[in-house]
């Protein structure tokens, strides 16, 4: 296979020279690595044992008896609490709580909509995350609608701003994407507020007014937005839309949302020491936290889950795999990576450590692979893996995409080699954050396979005798980032440095 030398190297004929030397290095921890014939049999056995061995009942108990989890709230820390007991409850010695604190905790209340005129009828429309409630009596006013987020754009409506309320329309304001227009969004909050608008309305792009598209409208740090911020179900912003081609159209809306102010939260963490290198260590991860409108099944129940079990399988093996393995269930990662960003830094002093990050967050769908974010020497190494190891479950597919939507990220901004799980995400997009997020939506069968998938590779990557591929340094990640559009956007969420 083309470009697999160095890698079929690195797993089947280097370590006959290799592993003598390492053995020798490694003493007086005596015995203590595996041989390669060891751990390919024993990543071969892990294939059919989790697969056997694993079950949806904790993925079932997670989303429909804990429930909705938003980050700094009591329902997360139930959540923590429920996955603290999971993990202890395999055996597993180091399982604690990593804390740090947010801003605000936020929790959605209740919230009412209507259009007064020309004509009288209730809307669909939810506050978004991290919005401060609106004024008693709600936000009144005559619409305009905004299709354009340039600074220069919304100044020269400024007249036309005042004393209303702003609907973006979104499919225009974002026909350049994503990433290149969310800085735009979170930069027009201040503006919007100083051109006295009195509310901000985002529409929702899927049929049956079901919000969920812009719930997770972030700054990335927890703080609370500038102005009222709701989201509107797709058939009601449509029907605004055609009522305002006629005329003027007045509407309101009221929501009262729980701001508790600078709030504790926590990533939960178990933790296998490494036989032969515990200083090296690989964080198998997966988000905790999820939007409340539903349960947050596929997102990311079904991730949080994929690392329960993949610990249960690792600390039943007999030995110990050569490196440490950190099990991190995180907190934050639906208001902004706030967990993983926090444990990067609470880490740094030993972040030349870490080996890989391989992460969770695509939901359980049919699988395909890794996604290697960009690099071309991880996906390299990673061919004999998933050739010898994952062809068999559908899963050798090697994806160059780089994303920076999941706790990988934070990572991969310091070159340290991140997977994230690949797989097909088709019924997870239909349901992502919103209410319909629940456990019927997860097929089991892809759910043990993924599991399966992860558990084997976090294991080969704690056992092969040289780390997977090394750190990037700081000019490398950039042309990554550079490459994949996505600077600009980091750059505009303070989240990198050029
Ligand atoms: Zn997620």
């Amino acid at each position: 296979m083309n470009g697999s030398r160095n890698s079929v190297n690195q797993l089947a004929i280097a370590p006959r020279f290799l592993i003598l030397p390492l053995l020798l290095l490694c003493l007086p921890s005596r015995a203590a690595a595996q041989s390669e014939a060891d751990w390919s049999r024993t990543a071969k056995a892990l294939t059919g044992s989790v697969f056997a061995n694993s079950s949806t009942d904790n993925l079932r108990e997670l989303c429909d008896q804990v429930g909705p989890r938003v980050t700094g709230t009591e329902a997360y820390e139930k959540a923590s609490h429920w996955a603290l007991e999971r993990f202890r409850a395999l055996g597993i010695k180091d399982v604690h709580l990593e804390s740090f604190s947010i801003p605000n905790g936020w929790a959605r209340g209740w919230a009412q909509s209507q259009v007064y005129s020309p004509i009288q009828r209730r809307l669909h429309m939810e506050s978004v995350s991290w919005a401060p409630s609106t004024p008693r009596g709600g936000v009144t006013g005559e619409i305009i609608v905004v299709d354009d987020l340039s600074p220069k754009e919304l100044r020269a409506k400024a007249e036309q701003i005042k004393d209303r309320v702003v609907l973006l329309d979104t499919e225009h304001a974002f026909a350049e994407g994503f990433n290149k227009t969310y800085p735009l969004l979170n930069a027009s909050y201040g503006l919007l507020k100083n051109l006295g608008a009195r509310g901000l309305v985002l529409n929702d792009s899927v049929p049956n007014q079901v919000p969920g598209d812009w719930l997770d409208v972030d700054n990335g740090k927890a703080e609370i937005q500038r102005l009222p911020i709701a989201e509107i179900g797709m058939e009601d912003y449509k029907l605004l839309r055609r009522l305002r081609e006629q005329g003027p159209v007045t509407i309101g809306f009221e929501y009262q949302n729980q701001i508790s102010g600078p709030t504790q939260v926590s990533n939960v963490v178990a933790q296998i020491q490494g036989k032969a290198n515990p200083e090296e260590w690989i964080v198998i991860g997966g988000h905790l936290d999820s939007w409340d409108l539903a349960t947050g099944c596929q997102d990311n129940g079904t991730g949080a889950s994929m690392v329960l079990e993949a610990a249960k399988a690792i600390a039943a093996l007999p030995f110990a795999p050569r490196r440490s393995l950190r099990f991190v269930l995180w907190t934050g990662e639906e208001p902004g990576l706030l967990g993983s960003k926090a444990y990067i830094k609470q880490h740094a002093q030993e972040l030349s450590k870490c080996v890989a990050v391989l992460n969770s967050d695509n939901g359980a769908g049919h699988p395909k692979g890794w996604k290697v974010e960009g690099r071309k020497d991880l996906k390299q190494a990673l061919v004999p893996i998933a050739s010898h190891y994952l062809k068999d479950l559908s899963a050798d597919g090697i994806s160059m995409e780089v994303t920076f939507d999941s706790d990988h990220g934070p990572f991969l901004l310091h070159g340290i080699p991140a997977l994230d799980l690949w797989v097909d995400d088709e019924e997870y997009e239909k349901v992502h954050h919103k209410p319909s997020d629940t456990f019927d939506k997860v097929d089991p069968i892809f759910f043990k396979t993924d599991t399966t998938i992860l558990t084997v590779t976090a294991y080969l990557l704690a056992e092969m005798p040289q780390p997977i591929a090394p750190h990037l340094n700081h000019a490398a990640v950039g042309e990554i980032l550079r490459k994949s559009e996505l600077e600009q956007y980091l750059i505009a969420h303070g989240d990198w440095t050029p």
